[in-house]
This record gives C-alpha cells, structure tokens and sequence, in this order.
C-alpha cells in the first residue's frame, strides 16, 4: 500500500497515511510556554494550589507540568520528564511527554520558561511575626539546672521538634526559647503538638506536669487560648544517692512520679514516689563514686582498701554477691560505706 501523504510503499497507520506521516500531522500534547512556580525564599518551600509543599523543586514542576498541560487521551501511559537549566531568574526547561499510541511509543517535547516566584509562605509569615500557641516551661524542683542539663533538656526539645516536623507537621516551629534562672521556655506555634512533646519530656526526665490555658484574645469572633505545659524536674537525677526511711539508695530510673531506687545495702530494687525523696536528702551523683581495692572476701563480706591511703575496710556484701573483679566501685554516705553496682 501507498501512503497517500509520502507516497511511499510503507505500512498504512490509520486514514491512509503512514505512521510517520501521521504524527507529522498529530499533535498529542499541548501545554503553555510559560510556567510560574511560587517558592517561598524562607525555607523553599513551592506553593501548589493554595498549599506549600516542602518537595524537591523537579517534583514540583512534575505536578505543575501535568496540570498545565494536556495530553490526548489516546496516548496510553504517559510519562512526564523534565530538564532545566538554570538562567538569570528563569529556567530554560524542556518537557518531555511521552505515551504509547496502539503499539508505538512516542515522546513530544515542549520548550518551557519556568519563572520562579518568591513570595513567604503562610508558616514563615507565621514565625516572623513570632507566633505562638503553647510555651513549654521546664523548671527544676527546689535548684537551678546545672549548664549540662539545660543544653541536655534544650537538645531533647529540639531533636523532638525535627521529628515532628520530619513526620510532616510542616507548620510547627519553636518562636523563641527563653533561658531564665528558673529554668527554661520554650514558645511553640502548635499546642497539639507542643503537648506531646512536653509529654515526652515528663517521660524522660521525670517530675510532674500541669498544663493551663490564657486568653490571647479574639480572631474571627472567637476566643484564642494559648496553652502552658509545665513540666517540674525533680531535684534528684538518675544515678543520685539519697536517704529514705533509714535506708540508703541509688536512683535507676525515672518515671512520671516516681523512681526505681536500688537499695545500697541489699542491692534490691524498689519503687518510690517521687514526693517521699527529699532535697536535702539527696547527697549526688556518680561523682561521689570511688573505686577500691579489693582484697578478700567471704561468703557475706568483702575486705576492701583505699589505692591512696591502703586503708583498709571491711563490710557486708549485698546478696551472697561473689566478687570476680579487682576493683569495685563504692560510696560513702553519713560515715558508711557500700558497694555499688
Ligand atoms: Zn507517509
Ligand atoms: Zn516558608
């Protein structure tokens, strides 16, 4: 058979014609030569019908590309490909549809300027104008927080707050951290989130926590609260020596109220309430630890001696604990002595 267009001895596609004759005349795909993408300057984010989306600029344009564009219902599974450079403020991209027409696959391709638009998004006109909804205040029971804490407890917000965001709360920001002697603020732009996180902080470091809400007053005819979760650290840490009901204890772990204690003379294991651990019973941490030597032992006791003095002491051993080690670690509270674990 003859195309009618070419003239040539070739298989006829449809109408007549020859394939290549055919897509000469067929156009699959249209779109416009000009493309505005929105990008906020603050944090990149690119606007996409009413919201930001903090995705990869190629993405983007992907998204944008398919909605401009039309493509021929009778090219079956269309693919979108885009290339750009880079020029002064504009992007010189080339966009490449391509589908199968019955067996044959075909790839258009469409010269598109992409302008870049920059305009700030409706989270970074948020924190510029330091929104907040919630203020997480962490303070220390009855002490102020050594510098270590506050870095310690200042990472843990911050850490917790990347998370959120990571996991999509794209409009959560922290406004402002304020550093008091009392302890430490935290001014948020979302209280729902603001209260998990201020949860998990009570979870890990302990203490109680309360929460209030004030009046921010009034938008659109309705009232405004703003949230504070309180969170108060306990005096003690973990690993913090204390006294209670004439025993003495090392702190394992912390719980909402309360701790998991290690009673030093019997190394048995209990749970206390939080209330019950005084301050001025609380004698320190790990820096009160001093390793001994040890020089003998029996079933219930153990011969220990001091590397500096070569004094040396004896005392009863926790359980019938049997002692494979050189040294072992000690402390000494009101006059007495005990092993560590
Ligand atoms: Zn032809
Ligand atoms: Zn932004």
């Amino acid at each position: 058979m003859f195309c009618v267009e070419c003239g040539n001895d070739v298989p006829i596609f449809r109408n007549g014609v020859c394939l290549s004759c055919y897509l000469k005349a067929t156009q699959f795909s249209k779109g416009p030569a000009i493309l505005d993408i929105v990008m906020c300057p603050r944090c990149s984010s690119y606007k996409y019908k009413n919201t930001w989306l903090r995705e990869t600029f190629d993405d983007v344009l992907k998204r944008c590309v398919k909605d401009a564009f039309t493509v021929n219902p009778e090219l079956k599974h269309v693919e979108i490909q885009t290339m750009c450079k880079e020029q002064e403020r504009i992007l010189a991209c080339m966009v490449f549809i391509s589908g199968s027409l019955e067996d044959q696959m075909i790839t258009e391709r469409h010269p598109l300027t992409v302008r870049i638009r920059h305009n700030t998004c409706d989270i970074c006109s948020r924190e510029a104008g330091g929104y907040y909804e919630a203020t997480i205040q962490i303070r220390a029971e009855q002490r102020t927080f050594t510098n270590t804490e506050l870095k310690t407890l200042q990472n843990t917000v911050e850490t917790l707050v990347e998370q959120f965001q990571a996991s999509g709360k794209r409009g959560l920001f922290i406004t402002d951290i304020a550093k008091k002697r009392e302890g430490l603020y935290f001014f948020l732009s979302e209280k729902g989130t603001a209260l998990s996180i201020a949860k998990k902080i009570q979870e890990q470091f302990g203490g109680d926590f309360k929460q209030s809400a004030s009046s921010a007053g009034m938008k659109d005819s309705r009232q405004i609260y703003r949230m504070t979760y309180l969170i108060r650290i306990p005096a003690y840490r973990k690993g913090d020596f204390f006294s209670f009901d004439k025993s003495f204890f090392s702190i394992v772990s912390l719980h909402a109220n309360k701790v998991r204690a290690l009673e030093l003379s019997t190394w048995i294991e209990k749970v206390i309430d939080g209330k019950d651990i005084q301050p001025s019973r609380i004698y320190g941490g790990k820096e009160l630890v001093k390793e001994m030597i040890v020089v003998s032992q029996s079933k219930n006791e153990i011969q220990l001696m001091d590397s500096k003095t070569y004094t040396t002491v004896e005392i009863r051993k926790p359980k019938t604990l049997s002692v494979e080690t050189t040294m072992m670690k000690t402390v000494k509270l009101d006059g007495y002595l005990f092993l560590v674990p």
